[in-house]
């Protein structure tokens, strides 16, 4: 799949596109970063990626012969697969791996939502900081429903450190005390203080322009503040890059490729520090990315789409709003309709006349309906979920820079740019990496795996017990002495007749146990 085989080898990419996570783990310690990783060969850590996305498991095969992972001496170990809870957006997936359990369960579904409790008139960011205290006011702190990986931590008396270039951080642990569990998000800090000390020795966080600049300062935070007095149980270190630069350019632009190298020299930064403080082969590293990336064919303007068409539908209310009217929430390669008073009828005709148009992908509805899947088969029925949400289409096209995996998308961004949310393989496959004492070495994992694995697999090394059961699972075939498991795959398939053809969406699920995986899925008017 990638383009160019020299390129492949010379810089060991995970292109990710990807954006990644990376995360770690040790058997006293663990250690998570977010969103880079790999390394090319010039790197003196030479840790190395692949371009997670929509790579069979031969392309990884292919990757492990170049790729000098976590050169730390430590074992390492790569998955061939990794499909995200769900929908494949930062914030959904940061849920996931922060908690170990799908959006029907953790309460996030979305980076972007409608909630007439905390906005009656708008859409909310779900991590936006006034929108998580009001939403842990309503629901008695559980805005988030279940404790995450920092928290479970840090009721067991260990410590935890949390450091994000993105906003998404404030939702790995929000009501971290900083005794023991420092977090720093975007340049904020959990505790006012935690980032006032920073500041004055790094200077200001830099601007959102800046996307490695944010990343370096984070990584700096990481190793020269928050890891200043010893490495916690538990740390997380997630970067912007590449997930912006592929935003504002595309998968495979040279500048993408280079935002994936500064993730990888931030990456070694972080290896150093572990080594200075004698704990480079104590301690389990996870790198991961949150979601795959695809380029925009198509940027679709459902607001106006669904105005010509007679629909009562906008972005956002001026007045109070009324039964039948249409909140349309954007969610890049998703997009959520809010049909207010769950009028039946209304959300009919919605769900009737996107079955009919040329973008739209797979349709999940809360009520069952001819023609589309419930909810509840990608686990986002929660009280926060729309009554209807549309993936747009997408296909195996390659981009102007020869990278496949095309898409439409809403109206926020161009033609031509990246984005991220649909349910492209492209977007819901992405890169997992795992190195350290307790991770067998050089392997490729064939069986499914996603980010809800993630708390699951760390809080088992570290001998932490959830209360909850989580929807993940331990990734046991990838530590010593595992039972072997097995696989399978089904495509579910729904359909609608119209006069002009046959509605057709289809949805690809794997198991591994209870576990379950949405590998991909995708529709269209048969005619
Ligand atoms: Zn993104």
């Amino acid at each position: 799949m990638m383009a160019n085989a020299n390129l492949w080898r010379a810089l060991c990419l995970f292109s990710g596109s990807r954006g990644f996570i990376r995360l770690g783990i040790n058997w006293r310690r663990c250690f998570v970063d977010a969103r880079s990783i790999c390394p090319g060969t010039d790197s003196p850590r030479g840790t190395c990626g692949g371009r997670g996305l929509g790579r069979d498991a031969a392309g990884f095969r292919q990757r492990t012969n170049h790729t000098r992972a976590l050169e730390t001496g430590a074992p390492r170990r790569h998955f061939s697969k990794s499909s995200l809870g769900l929908s494949s957006a930062t914030i959904v997936n940061g849920t996931a791996i922060n908690t170990g359990v799908y959006p029907d369960r953790s309460g996030v579904l979305a980076n972007h939502d409608y909630r007439s409790e905390i906005d009656v008139k708008r859409s909310i960011d779900v991590e936006n900081a006034r929108v998580v205290r009001k939403g842990d006011e309503l629901s008695g702190r559980k805005y988030i429903a279940l404790p995450t990986i920092a928290e479970l931590i840090r009721n067991g008396g260990g410590k935890t450190t949390i450091a994000t270039a993105k906003t998404v951080g404030l939702l790995f642990d929000r009501h971290a005390d900083p005794r023991s569990g420092q977090n720093i998000f975007a340049g904020d800090s959990a505790s006012p203080e935690a980032i006032t000390e920073i500041v004055k020795t790094l200077g200001a966080f830099p601007p959102a322009t800046q996307p490695a600049d944010r990343d370096a300062w984070t990584t700096k935070a990481l190793t020269d503040f928050l890891w200043e007095k010893g490495i916690p149980q538990f740390s997380l270190l997630w970067l912007s890059e590449p997930d912006d630069t592929e935003h504002k350019t595309a998968p495979g632009a040279p500048t993408a490729m280079a935002a994936i190298k500064s993730a990888d020299h931030n990456l070694a930064r972080v290896l150093a520090a572990l080594d200075q403080h004698q704990a480079g082969s104590t301690t389990d590293i996870v790198v991961v990315s949150d979601h795959g990336f695809s380029t925009i064919a198509r940027s679709i303007d459902i607001p106006k789409i669904l105005l010509d068409a007679g629909f009562d539908a906008v972005t956002e209310f001026t007045s109070e709003p009324k039964a039948g009217q249409i909140m349309i929430v954007g969610n890049g390669g998703a997009v959520l309709f809010y049909v207010i008073g769950h009028d039946a009828a209304v959300t009919r005709q919605l769900v009737e006349f996107l079955q009919q148009t040329d973008f739209a992908g797979v349709i999940f509805t809360r009520e069952p309906m001819d023609g589309t899947f419930t909810l509840d088969k990608v686990r986002i029925d929660n009280e926060h979920a729309p009554d209807v949400e549309m993936a747009f289409r997408w296909n195996e096209n390659k981009n102007q820079f020869g990278f496949a995996g095309m898409i439409d998308a809403d109206w926020q961004r161009a033609a031509g740019k990246g984005t991220h949310a649909t349910l492209s393989k492209f977007d819901m496959h992405n890169t997992l990496i795992a190195a350290g004492p307790d991770f067998h070495q050089g392997e490729a994992d064939e069986l499914p795996s996603g980010n809800v694995d993630l708390a699951p697999t760390i809080l088992a090394i570290l001998g932490i017990k959830s209360p909850e059961a989580m929807d993940g699972r331990l990734l046991a075939e990838a530590m010593a002495n595992a039972e072997p498991l097995k696989s399978k795959t089904e495509t579910l398939e729904a359909k609608r007749k119209f006069p002009g053809g046959t509605w057709q969406q289809t949805l690809t699920i794997s198991y591994v146990g209870s576990t379950v995986y949405f590998d991909e899925g995708n529709g269209g008017l048969i005619r």
